[in-house]
């Protein structure tokens, strides 16, 4: 029983594409990826914006919640656009690459604060999205010099990741975890050394005050994505209007 696909592609609706990627790897370690309603058989058709992502937040089948809550993705894929939209006077066709990119991260903040873990193949496509992005920018407004940049930010954070992933055996640092922070510093690398610098700590202070929150209900782990991606964010929206 699977509800026809309706509508667009679900590329074509960014609202609909975070909420498969939330619904479908929001799930534990042992299991890989969700692929259907955990109620009913409905399988869903993961390139379709079907009724199961639509704003209501619920299977199409059987009307049980999938993922997001209802209209979350929505507003923030609205808050997504008036940032990608709000950037695009200052940093031309780079704020579509960090706009597309913040869909993904988005999702990977989302999955992280709920199961804590950055999917691997989230992260890779995030990372392969933001830097492809930028560089068709690049080809098409001479930015290389802020590309380079955000490369050379973007491979320290995967060797430092990576580092800390041999030394602590995978404990503190796991999966797509490197992936994702070669992504989350090069977008305020590429604009300016000292945003990446402000980035990192604005991160480690969200990170910080979500510990002294809700360390009981995190049981002492705190999800580092989403303060890594709304300082990321912020700093985007910050630039933007400076
Ligand atoms: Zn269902």
């Amino acid at each position: 029983m699977t509800p026809r696909p309706s509508g667009l592609p679900v590329l074509a609706n960014p609202a609909a594409f975070l909420r498969y990627l939330i619904a479908a790897w929001t799930v534990d370690f042992e299991q890989w990826r969700r692929d259907g309603c955990n109620s009913c058989p409905a399988r869903w058709r993961p390139w379709w914006s079907e009724p199961s992502f639509s704003p209501a937040g619920t299977c199409g089948a059987c009307g049980t919640p999938v993922g997001a809550p209802a209209w979350s993705a929505e507003a923030v894929v609205a808050l997504i656009t008036a940032i990608t939209v709000g950037g695009l006077p200052a940093f031309g066709p780079a704020s579509l690459a960090v706009g597309a990119w913040l869909i993904l991260a988005a999702a990977l903040g989302a999955i992280d604060a709920v199961v804590h873990r950055l999917p691997y193949r989230v992260s890779a496509l995030a990372a392969l999205v933001l830097y492809t992005g930028l560089a068709a920018a690049a080809a098409l407004d001479g930015t290389w010099t802020p590309w380079l940049r955000a490369l050379v930010v973007g491979a320290a954070a995967l060797a430092v990741a990576e580092t800390l992933r041999a030394a602590t055996r995978g404990k503190a640092v796991a999966g797509g975890d490197g992936l994702f922070a070669a992504s989350v510093f090069a977008v305020p690398a590429w604009l300016g050394w000292d945003w990446a610098v402000a980035t990192a700590v604005l991160a480690g202070m969200v990170n910080l005050a979500i510990g002294l929150i809700g360390v009981r209900r995190l049981h002492g782990r705190v999800p580092h994505g989403p303060g890594m991606v709304t300082a990321a964010a912020a700093m985007w929206a910050a630039a933007a209007l400076a």
